[in-house]
């Protein structure tokens, strides 16, 4: 019996898309500044099924998953009332650093909370900061990003 061969079509490697994320290896410290590998760190809620136990350790999580472009995450973390459709995040943007500046609520007994932040980036080699006072609630027993207003 001779069986015949029959070739996958391959994809040509120009038409495959950008990788969606960028490669960080598991003991690479954290992008969110906490003093913990990215795996033990936020990676853990990228990975699933860990979720975030407080909000900021969800705006943490967010933070390092914009670092690494991890598009889904970002998305099943927003409240469905103000999540975009689509998420496109700059790919010039590299996201330096987060300072945390404070929080309220938030706990694990809590069902709002806010966190105030800077993040720092750079952007076609030009240095920026994002301060941002973001929200966040409980949406079927997880935290999620609700909106944010700019510094105040
Ligand atoms: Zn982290």
């Amino acid at each position: 019996m001779s069986r015949r061969r029959s070739r996958p079509r391959q994809k040509a490697p120009s038409a495959s898309p950008a990788p969606s994320s960028l490669p960080l290896s598991p003991g690479a410290p954290c992008p969110c500044g906490l003093p913990a590998p990215y795996a033990d760190c936020c990676g853990r809620f990228h990975r699933g099924p860990a979720a975030a136990p407080t909000a900021e350790a969800l705006m943490r999580s967010r933070y390092s998953a914009f670092a690494v472009r991890d598009r889904a995450y970002l998305l099943r973390t927003w409240h469905p009332d103000t999540a975009p459709e689509r998420l496109e995040p700059d790919p010039e943007t590299r996201w330096r650093r987060l300072e945390v500046l404070g929080a309220t609520g938030g706990s694990p007994f809590h069902n709002e909370g806010t966190v105030s932040f800077r993040a720092h980036f750079t952007e076609r080699g030009r240095e920026g900061v994002l301060e941002e006072h973001s929200r966040f609630v409980r949406h079927a027993g997880a935290w999620v990003y609700l909106d944010a207003s700019g510094a105040s």
